[in-house]
């Protein structure tokens, strides 16, 4: 131990993190021999169970929240990403704020409760256009689009393949938190059509996949095969043994071949181990967790410690811990244990919790639990789930205001208020799979693209129908004369080979050539020799 006040420093601001750092205050009491620091990436705790309500507004945005500041007053709290640890110094080092130098941190003990991230590397399409749902941006983000989805469909009487796309809403992977999505999704989409005029409840299409031979593969069969008959009855087309393979903005794609047309697309897997647990020289085991001692110290160290998400912990009979809440609840608790135990001298605890159940909510007052060895599903397990929930969450006052949004939701219709930020589609990438058009002949020129990867095919409308005048490749851009002439595109541009684009919207293309006369020069010069060559061969230039 140093001569100054050792200080534990805690990477993570969730379930693992903000537990151990409760643990760790409580621990101090009167006492003040030891400093806490936590870092995470936003100055909010968010309860996970219950992001899934959100999509359906049937717990209010903030309530799902807690502020860390209130919740950890003795804490030292910084909101910033971390950025690195080096082990041998014992120091982590986080990105800059609003001025870009580095800010180190020492410690004395590090915790490591960093989770997991949901990676798509490796699914061609699904970086650009799936929604992950880990955090509350994601579970905001996806209330917003499926809104704004709905309100475009209610309209959209010229084009209904575009309308069986907007009205077709896809969620991969049939775990907990995809079926706890799919359900919410449901109920919402269903509950809100009724209320636009432009919209039949029929016309709607909410689909799981998932790639195993049931859902719900953390439960009992007989649970699973409930849910399963409930999500069906209420409209949700399951797709079993059926593996997402890629996306593109209108389609999600099968393995098999099989094409799922859709502007929605949610996937809650895969869950991969965090980069930057993965780029620390400590033990791992095969899935990238950091592997730890029974008292939850990382195998070899006793200075850094690791739980939740992020860390493979065994359970008292040697299988690993599941990555649950509840888990790392309870090793958080260990965990602030043995780091006291290691500062003041004291006996350590090993980790020993086989869990009390499972419980996953399937909306509309239907749940499915496992506890203490029994099975319920229905509404008495919904009950359950939610009372068990409610105490769960930290703090009263929190408590009160689900408890009355909840109540509010059993008699009142769904809002269908969708927030738009601004510059929510800045600058963005996209993926179009062969034969999907990026833009069509007549549409409003709203962006300029750059191709990263792929091949496209700039047609024109001929006396023979479309035909191919151009092809276009990486390192070239299109769509830049709609932009420059303020006109609507006069060619279609469509994807030949799996094509990956930068786009960028018009406003941000029109602040560019303002101030860059370059680059405005020579996107005139380009248009300019497309136009020529247009007109020799009708049409090389896709507005
Ligand atoms: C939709 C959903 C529903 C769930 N439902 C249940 C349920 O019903 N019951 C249950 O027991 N479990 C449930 N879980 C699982 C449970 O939420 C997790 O097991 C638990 O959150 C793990 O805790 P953790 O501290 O390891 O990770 P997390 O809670 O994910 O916390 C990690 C924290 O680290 C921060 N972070 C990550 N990288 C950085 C960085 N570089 N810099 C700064 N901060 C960073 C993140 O912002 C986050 O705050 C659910 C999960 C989801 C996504």
């Amino acid at each position: 131990m140093s001569a100054h006040r050792p200080r534990v420093v805690i990477l993570g601001g969730g379930f693992g993190g903000v537990y151990t750092a409760l643990e760790l205050e409580r621990a101090l009491g009167r006492r003040d021999d030891f400093e806490i620091a936590l870092v995470n990436r936003e100055n909010y705790f968010v309860f996970q169970p219950m992001l899934p309500e959100v999509i359906s507004g049937s717990i209010g945005l903030t309530d799902v929240v807690n502020p860390l500041r209130e919740l950890l007053p003795r804490t030292e709290l910084h909101v910033r990403d971390v950025e690195s640890v080096d082990l041998d110094a014992r120091r982590v080092t986080t990105s800059p704020g609003f001025r870009p130098h580095a800010h180190h941190l020492a410690y004395d003990h590090l915790v490591l409760a960093l989770g997991n991230v949901t990676d798509f590397r490796g699914l061609p399409g699904l970086p650009e256009h799936a929604r992950p749902f880990k955090n509350l941006g994601d579970a905001l983000g996806l209330r917003n689009h499926v809104i704004r989805a709905l309100e475009e469909a209610a309209v959209e009487q010229d084009d209904p393949e575009l309308r069986r796309e907007l009205l077709t809403f896809v969620v991969a992977g049939g775990g907990f938190s995809g079926v706890e999505v799919v359900a919410e999704l449901n109920d919402f989409v269903r509950a809100a059509a009724r209320r636009y005029r432009g919209l039949d409840p029929a016309e709607l299409r909410v689909v799981l996949l998932h790639s195993q031979a049931r859902i719900l593969p953390e439960m009992d069969e007989r649970l699973a095969l409930f849910a399963q008959r409930l999500l069906q009855r209420r409209g949700v087309e399951l797709r079993l043994q059926t593996r997402l393979q890629a996306a593109s903005g209108h389609e999600a794609l099968l393995a098999g071949g099989e094409r799922i047309a859709t502007r929605t697309l949610v996937s809650t897997v895969p869950a991969l181990a965090h980069p930057l647990i993965e780029s620390l020289p400590l033990p791992k085991s095969k899935n990238n967790k950091l592997v730890t001692q029974p008292h939850l110290a990382v195998a070899g160290r006793d200075d850094v410690w690791a739980l939740g998400d992020c860390a493979q912990v065994l359970m008292p009979d040697g299988t690993p811990a599941p990555p649950t809440a509840q888990h790392a609840t309870r090793q958080a608790a260990v965990v602030a244990h043995n780091v006291v135990a290691a500062l003041r001298g004291g006996r350590r605890r090993i980790f020993d919790f086989k869990g009390l159940g499972t419980m996953g909510s399937l909306g509309h007052r239907s749940a499915v639990a496992q506890v203490f060895g029994f099975a319920l599903s229905g509404f008495l397990a919904w009950w359950l789930w939610r009372t068990v929930y409610l105490l769960k969450m930290p703090g009263w006052g929190r408590r009160l205001k689900v408890a009355t949004s909840w109540t509010l939701d059993l008699f009142l219709p769904p809002e269908l208020v969708g927030l738009r930020f601004a510059g929510s589609r800045g600058i963005s990438r996209e993926h179009y799979e062969p034969g999907e058009h990026v833009f069509r002949a007549g549409d409003l020129g709203d962006r300029l693209y750059i191709i990263l990867a792929g091949e496209a095919e700039v047609l024109r409308a001929g006396a023979q129908g479309e035909q191919v005048v151009a092809r276009l490749v990486a390192g070239q851009s299109f769509g830049e004369m709609a932009l420059l002439n303020q006109t609507t595109r006069n060619a279609s541009v469509r994807c030949a080979r799996s094509l990956d684009v930068l786009s960028l919207p018009k406003q941000e293309f029109a602040v560019l050539a303002a101030h860059l006369p370059e680059l405005r020069q020579s996107f005139e010069r380009l248009a300019a020799e497309r136009e020529a060559a247009g007109g020799a061969r009708e049409g090389h230039d896709a507005h």
